[in-house]
């Protein structure tokens, strides 16, 4: 069972979006204590597998299976997925008018943990965890996502994932429209909360991200397929060459 420390495996998995086919046969496999990457081109269904993942009524599975610590994700919905530890980083965070920052994540800690505790309760762990990203609190009454500058939307959501102490993180694009400085201090924050329990997918257009953040794995996804696996070499390559050297050389496998 979870003695093989298997966290996520996705066999042979088929997404079509509005009738399209997006994902084409999908296999990935995350263990406990694994960081993977998942890069690609824009367009290619890297948003997609991680709403999949989500349980986002609008992905629908045509084929193949997920299990997650063995268990059939298919069969739960987003709630209950979340209940089980799967924590998805959006890669554009909503504005929620009118919620502070601390009820937000208050919020997130209760349906985590199914139960309701007290401000009091929550400030506490709170101002653990932020102490812990070394994070300053001044922003906490501040709304959700509203009047945050890109940077500060991402270094909430770190916090966010903080307070959920995911099993699995899913980060998509969480390096997007960041400057070098919060890019830093969110790898930072990542690594921080990286531990030998946690499996995390990290989504990303660019090799940036990784220069902090150290995948096991590296995955290309390519027009709907994983085209190629590596270690983080492999990401490098991408910066060196782009994703036309990968083409090409697909291109001449199939020759
Ligand atoms: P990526 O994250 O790799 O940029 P996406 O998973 O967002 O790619 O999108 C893959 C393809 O799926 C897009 O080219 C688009 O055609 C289609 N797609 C994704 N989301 C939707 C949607 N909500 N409605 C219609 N088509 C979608
Ligand atoms: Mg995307």
């Amino acid at each position: 069972m979870e003695m093989n420390g298997n966290l996520l495996r996705i066999e042979n998995l088929k997404i079509e979006v509005e009738g399209k086919e997006i994902l084409k046969g999908i296999n990935l496999s995350i263990n406990k204590g694994e960081i993977h990457a998942l890069m690609g081109p824009n367009g290619t269904g890297k948003s997609t597998l991680a709403f999949t993942l989500m349980g986002h009524p609008r992905y629908e599975i045509k084929e193949g299976s997920i299990f997650y610590l063995n268990e059939d994700l298919t069969k739960l919905n987003t709630s209950q997925r979340a209940k089980k530890g799967i924590f998805m980083a959006f890669q554009y965070p909503e504005e929620i008018p009118g919620v502070s920052l601390e009820s937000f994540l208050r919020n997130t800690y209760n349906s985590k943990n199914g139960k309701e505790i007290s401000f009091l309760e929550f400030r506490k762990i709170l101002k653990e965890k932020m102490k812990f990203l070394e994070m300053d609190d001044v922003f906490l009454k501040r709304y959700v996502n509203e009047g945050f500058s890109g940077g500060e939307k991402k270094r909430n959501e770190i916090l966010q994932m903080a307070v959920f102490e995911p099993t699995l993180a899913i980060l998509d694009e969480t390096d997007s429209g960041l400057d070098i400085d919060s890019l830093k201090i969110v790898s930072m924050g990542i690594n921080k909360l990286m531990n030998p329990e946690l499996g995390i997918l990290i989504i990303t257009h660019y090799q940036r991200i990784l220069n902090f953040i150290k995948p096991d794995f590296v995955h290309i996804l390519m027009d709907g397929k994983i085209v190629k696996s590596g270690r983080e070499e492999l990401s490098k390559m991408l910066e060196e060459k782009g994703y036309d050297w990968v083409r090409k050389e697909l291109n001449s496998q199939r020759l």
